[in-house]
């Protein structure tokens, strides 16, 4: 099974996505961690992934595409987080599973009204060694700035400063909008109130992908 999962910047995507590949035994392809790998060795998408824009589009398809080759060359079992974000890389995504005889089973939107997601990602704090994800308000670690896991300095992502997070937002709006409203009329989207505790979030998206098999 091959699951999408959508939604704006801190709708909660890397939080469900973890649980959910977890839970079904998924391979999970994350391309926001796959372009901040990129990033420490190319400039230019230093400079769009710290700013909030979004890789182009084709490039980063290409890229997924790459990565897949790589390291899960039998393109099952996949829960793609944060890709597609276009309507063009919906296509080509399932175009290209379409063509190894796989499909996009299911496709998940979370949704979270923006001034939500803004206080979430206010609080959001990262482990700069591990990456593990913190929020202050939610889910605070033990000793304050120190990771529980390996004791690593806690951080803000630079794309979660003021001035990225509209950028993103608009990004969002402009293209991600887009592809969910394609989706929606096509009848192929699992809409999520992604505005509520984890564990609720989570017990819905499993019911709801049960129904939708
Ligand atoms: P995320 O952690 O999912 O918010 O992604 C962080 C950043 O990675 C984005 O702001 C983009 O710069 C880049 N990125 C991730 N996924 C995509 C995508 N599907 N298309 C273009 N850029 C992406």
């Amino acid at each position: 099974m091959n699951i999408v999962i959508i939604g704006a910047p801190a709708s909660g995507k890397g939080t469900q996505s973890s649980l959910l590949a977890n839970k079904l035994g998924l391979f999970h392809m994350q391309t926001g961690d796959l372009s901040r790998e990129l990033a420490k060795k190319n400039e230019r998408i230093k400079e769009i992934v710290e700013s909030g824009k979004l890789i182009p589009e084709e490039e980063m398809t290409m890229y997924v595409l790459d990565y897949l080759h790589t390291k899960k060359p039998d393109l099952k079992n996949i829960l793609f987080e944060g890709f597609p974000r276009f309507i063009s890389q919906y296509e080509a995504l399932e175009a290209f599973l379409k063509s190894k005889g796989d499909d996009i089973d299911a496709v998940i939107s979370l949704d979270i009204e923006k001034d939500e997601a803004v206080r979430r990602i206010s609080s959001r704090r990262i482990c700069e060694n591990c990456s593990a994800v913190y929020n202050l308000l939610t889910n605070p670690p033990e000793n304050t700035g120190l990771c529980d896991t390996c004791g690593g300095k806690l951080i803000q992502r630079s794309d979660d400063l003021p001035e990225s997070i509209e950028v993103r937002f608009q990004y969002y709006q402009d293209n991600t909008k887009k592809l969910i409203d394609y989706l929606d009329e096509k009848g192929k989207l699992i809409r999520i109130d992604a505005a509520r505790p984890i564990d609720t979030i989570f017990e819905d998206i499993l019911a709801k992908l049960e129904a939708n098999k």
